[in-house]
């Protein structure tokens, strides 16, 4: 909404083979018009073992897609086994990562100071963090969802100075609604989205917040992302399971107003 231009982006987690990756990014990349591609922003997040081949893709079929990563350390180099930095992601043409998803949230025990060290380290490389927030069921259940949500951004953005958040991406996902076939009604996504930007405006400034595309993600699909993407605090989607499906994928872009 405002003027906002729509962001989609495909977290695809820890799926799909290299073959099935690079003919995904073809199919969507193909079908979608310039027209479309940029009037809606589209973003793919592979695995990071699909990094270089996705950019191989990009960069030779000059294809108006963006791509990115779907963690990345805090810090820059050193003896951290198993871990991307942002230099790396960098290096690879990633525009995004995606910060503080609820499965690294959950199975990775990242608290929000972790998730606020690595929003810093994505600026830092140039990166444009999608930070990820939501509640649980249960935090929902006993009313408490706004404030629990708010609380997680603040906290996920400490040390981030105005500058920075101007390129901010926010994604509004609540934790029931992933992948569970159960989306939050177009109404409760824009209520949380706005509550977002609300506390954007306190961190930030209002001119900051109105510019930072807050998106919303929770068993997102070509059928109700066109009720969700009307909704003016809601401006676009990050979405799993139907970002590996191309057809799916590209009638959510479509969806947008
Ligand atoms: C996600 O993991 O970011 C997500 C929104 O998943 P799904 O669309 O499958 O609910």
């Amino acid at each position: 909404g405002s003027g906002r231009r729509t962001l989609v982006a495909g977290n695809w987690k820890m799926n799909l083979n290299h073959l099935e990756a690079i003919a995904l990014v073809q199919k969507v990349a193909f079908d979608l018009k310039p027209a479309e591609l940029e009037k809606v922003e589209v973003v793919f997040l592979p695995p990071f073992t699909d990094l270089r081949s996705v950019q191989t893709l990009v960069d030779g079929d000059k294809l108006a897609v963006g791509y990115g990563g779907q963690d990345l350390s805090p810090h820059g180099s050193g003896a951290y086994t198993g871990d991307i930095s942002g230099t790396m992601l960098s290096r690879l043409g990633c525009s995004y990562v995606v910060v503080g998803h609820s499965e690294r949230r959950t199975y990775h025990h990242e608290d929000d100071a972790l998730v606020a060290s690595k929003v810093l380290a994505a600026y830092k490389h140039g990166i444009t963090p999608i930070l990820c927030v939501g509640e649980h069921e249960d935090v929902r259940a006993a009313g408490n969802h706004v404030e629990h949500v708010l609380t997680q951004l603040e906290g996920s953005l400490a040390g981030v100075s105005a500058e920075q958040a101007a390129t901010l991406v926010v994604a509004y996902e609540p934790v029931w609604a992933i992948g569970t076939g159960r989306t939050a009604s177009a109404q409760d996504a824009q209520d949380m989205c706005s509550a977002v930007r609300g506390q954007l405006s306190k961190l930030f400034g209002d001119s900051v917040a109105s510019g930072i595309r807050v998106l919303y993600g929770g068993s997102v699909k070509a059928a109700n992302a066109a009720e969700l993407f009307t909704m003016p605090d809601v401006d676009g989607g990050l979405v799993g399971g139907a970002s590996l499906v191309a057809e799916e994928f590209v009638g959510i872009v479509r969806a947008s107003p």
